[in-house]
């Protein structure tokens, strides 16, 4: 089967100082595959490398068996669709101009949109829960609402790989558990890809097919929730004191921080 993204190698370096080294792994179509780490260990520079954004110093990343460098954009565009971790809020747009603009990749040189493309963007509206919003400025929205937004554009792409940098960060439980519920059902209905950053380790058990555990820039452990989230590989990379158990409503692990005060002396 082909791989929907490959990374032989990676290493990069903001200046001089390497942020990923000996980074290898692959992520096969249908995957919903979430990628954890401590702050600062490289996560979104990994985003924006499979993205094509920025190029590896070594080492390839390809995209459907391709290099990612040798598509051209408006193709890139149409196999991927990236949400990144903080989008521009000051863009002098309405919320439905900017779902419309997942539509460019399919749009002729003059960008005119078709009863589709009309289509579609309302649909991707509706399923982020912003209808009541779409004749809104960008720059009049909370930060969750234009989270959402961004998503809209990215789902309206109809990408097979879609990749999101901490989607859920800016969003309250109910928003959270929708766009989880929105990914797992583009996965399973459309066989989309989903690459995604998280903090959430819980959410990240109960939908991650398979988990990448990034630490100072390297591979700490990549494999399915189980294996990934064991407290040990958890606290060697976070450094703090976790309990690990079952979560209750199915066979995943449940990760829960232990204060100061309950940890042992
Ligand atoms: P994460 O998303 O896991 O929090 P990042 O990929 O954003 O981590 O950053 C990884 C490392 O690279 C951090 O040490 C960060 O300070 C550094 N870094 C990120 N962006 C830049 C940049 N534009 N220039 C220099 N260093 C950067
Ligand atoms: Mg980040």
């Amino acid at each position: 089967m082909k791989h929907a993204i490959t990374l032989e190698n990676i290493q990069y370096s903001y200046a001089r100082a390497p942020v990923l080294q000996d980074i290898t792994f692959s992520v096969t179509p249908g995957d919903f595959f979430i990628v954890i780490g401590p702050n600062g260990s490289g996560k979104s520079t990994l985003m924006k490398l499979i993205a094509g954004i920025s190029q590896p110093d070594k080492g390839m990343v390809k995209i459907l068996e391709r290099p990612v460098h040798s598509y051209r954009r408006k193709n890139l565009a149409r196999q991927i669709a990236f949400v990144p971790q903080s989008v521009p809020i000051d863009f002098p747009f309405t919320v439905k101009e900017v779902v419309l603009m997942g539509r460019s990749p399919y749009q002729g040189m003059l960008g005119l949109e078709n009863k589709e493309d009309m289509e579609k963007t309302q649909q991707a509206i509706t399923f982020t829960g912003l209808a009541h919003l779409a004749d809104r400025k960008m720059n009049q929205l909370s930060g969750g609402e234009c989270q959402r937004v961004f998503i809209a554009r990215a789902i309206c792409q109809e990408p097979s790989v879609l990749l999101l940098d901490e989607p859920t960060a800016a969003l309250d439980l109910s928003h959270q558990i929708r766009i989880m519920d929105l990914m797992e059902k583009l996965k399973s209905e459309k066989q989309i890809t989903i690459v995604m950053v998280s903090h959430d380790v819980n959410l990240a058990a109960m939908y991650g097919n398979r988990l990448l555990l990034l630490d100072k820039g390297r591979v700490a452990k990549i494999g399915p929730p189980q294996e990934v989230l064991t407290y040990q590989n958890l606290e060697r990379s976070y450094g703090c004191t976790l309990l690990v158990d079952k979560n209750p409503l199915g066979d995943v692990p449940r990760v829960t921080l232990v204060p100061g005060k309950f940890v042992p002396k």
